[in-house]
């Protein structure tokens, strides 16, 4: 049935005129000459600006290079949530990382929303903030035993978090397909590409050099203490950089093809619906498939990478037509009562999948170039904080928590 409904527009929705005003365009020019700095930051997305932003307020002098356009990576192609937490839930981040550690993570990203916030109110940047905390459902039985024993270890903890029961989610989803959910007051969507660009233009006021279409081809330790980034039209001379590469990494630098992956994810966003279902950004079957409503109305939807197989793997950002019509059959089943609306905009995007699914801060195998990445699909859930944390490793040696991230944990092997 859903094979009737044409996806009209296979472009990242946040980069075009419906979602931004405009078409996202260059804004800034090409390297074409010898620019010498203190830092240099690889990759324009939204860790590449955030490291940037925590650079500048440092008073440290940056060049940040991007190979495309600035968003034009998974930045510009994700969901919009910012998430509390990993991709795993708290019970088995606990398993994963042991419960001092996994709390340590649950506050860093706690940390991270209230700065992000804080950075968007403060610098009065219009991302089309939705702030109304996330809802992680439970699609199974077994599902539901995990979000509530998350539950118990995060209220313990001084945690804000709620549970809703199935017949509340009944009532207030008029679904009866879910078994249960874990509210959690952190959590909100926000248009990522409109903080990108607010954010460069931040830097740029800050006397940071910007350059689109400016690929890095290579790093050279240029003499004993700095490095030198090459680009085909120039290089810029600098003690040290800093890879927020994400899932290209290991295009840019060898030795991460087993640290940090590429891994394809796939979604969608529908025309406007005219009445007002979902306030919380929504995260379902383990976080396999997660959906919001824009301010407008409309219903944007991600997932059914496990549906991907082995494919989903590689750096492709081809739309999977199988998989977004499987997605949307899938959400309508959940919502039968929801009238169906046509998809306007489909698209993909590569993540970075890191060795742990943690993300990975510190020191490549040249000491002064260091990497930002591996958020194993939840940057925006990291972004600002592990931009300020990768600042002060590079600067001080250390960051607050630096050791929850630091590329060390993989030391032999
Ligand atoms: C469908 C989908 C949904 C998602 N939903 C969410 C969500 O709701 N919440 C969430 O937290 N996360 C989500 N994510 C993941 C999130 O988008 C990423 O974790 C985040 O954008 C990573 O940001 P980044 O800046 O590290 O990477 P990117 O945005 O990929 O930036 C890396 C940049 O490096 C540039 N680059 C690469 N090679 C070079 C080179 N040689 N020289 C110069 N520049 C280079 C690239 O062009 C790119 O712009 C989703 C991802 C997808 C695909």
């Amino acid at each position: 049935m859903s094979k009737n409904v044409q996806i009209m527009i296979n472009k990242p929705f946040w980069l075009t005129k419906s979602s931004l005003g405009f078409e996202q365009s260059r804004q800034f020019p090409q390297l074409d000459s010898k620019e010498t700095v203190d830092i240099c930051v690889v990759g324009g997305g939204l860790i590449g600006n955030f490291i940037a932003y925590w650079l500048s307020e440092m008073g440290i002098s940056v060049v940040l290079l991007e190979k495309d356009l600035l968003a034009s990576g998974s930045s510009g192609r994700n969901t919009g949530f910012i998430l509390p937490g990993t991709v795993e839930h708290f019970n088995r981040s606990m398993t994963l990382h042991g419960k001092e550690k996994a709390l340590a993570i649950w506050k860093f990203t706690e940390r991270n929303f209230d700065q992000m916030l804080g950075i968007i109110k403060d610098e009065s940047i219009d991302c089309d903030l939705q702030e109304n905390g996330s809802l992680i459902v439970a699609s199974s039985k077994q599902e539901d035993i995990e979000l509530k024993e998350s539950f118990v270890h995060l209220s313990a903890s001084g945690i804000q978090v709620d549970l809703l029961t199935s017949s509340e989610l009944e009532k207030k989803f008029k679904s009866d397909q879910f078994f249960g959910a874990l509210k959690t007051k952190v959590g909100a969507g926000i248009q990522p590409v409109k903080l990108v660009n607010a954010l460069s233009k931040i830097l740029s006021s800050r006397n940071i050099k910007i350059y689109e279409n400016s690929p890095v081809l290579d790093i050279c330790e240029y003499e004993s203490n700095s490095l030198q980034i090459v680009t085909e039209g120039g290089t810029v001379d600098c003690a040290m950089a800093v890879l927020a590469t994400n899932a290209y990494t290991s295009q840019v630098i060898s030795g991460f093809d087993d640290l940090i992956f590429p891994f394809q994810g796939q979604a969608f966003v529908t025309e406007p619906f005219p009445s007002s279902i979902f306030d919380e950004v929504v995260y379902a079957n383990y976080g396999f498939e997660y959906w919001r409503q824009l301010r407008d109305g409309r219903l944007m939807i991600g997932g059914f990478r496990e549906k991907d197989g082995q494919k989903g793997e590689g750096f492709s950002t081809e739309v999977n037509s199988e998989l977004i019509h499987g997605l949307y059959d899938y959400f309508y089943q959940l919502f039968p009562k929801v009238e169906r609306v046509p998809i306007s905009h489909a698209w993909s995007g590569t993540m970075g999948f890191s060795k742990d699914g943690l993300p990975i801060v510190g020191n490549t195998k040249m000491p002064h170039c260091f990497v930002c990445g591996g958020f194993t699909g939840h940057g925006l859930g990291f972004a600002s904080a592990i931009g300020e944390l990768t600042a002060q490793v590079m600067v001080n040696g250390k960051g607050d928590a630096s050791e929850l991230f630091h590329i060390s944990r993989f030391d032999g092997g």
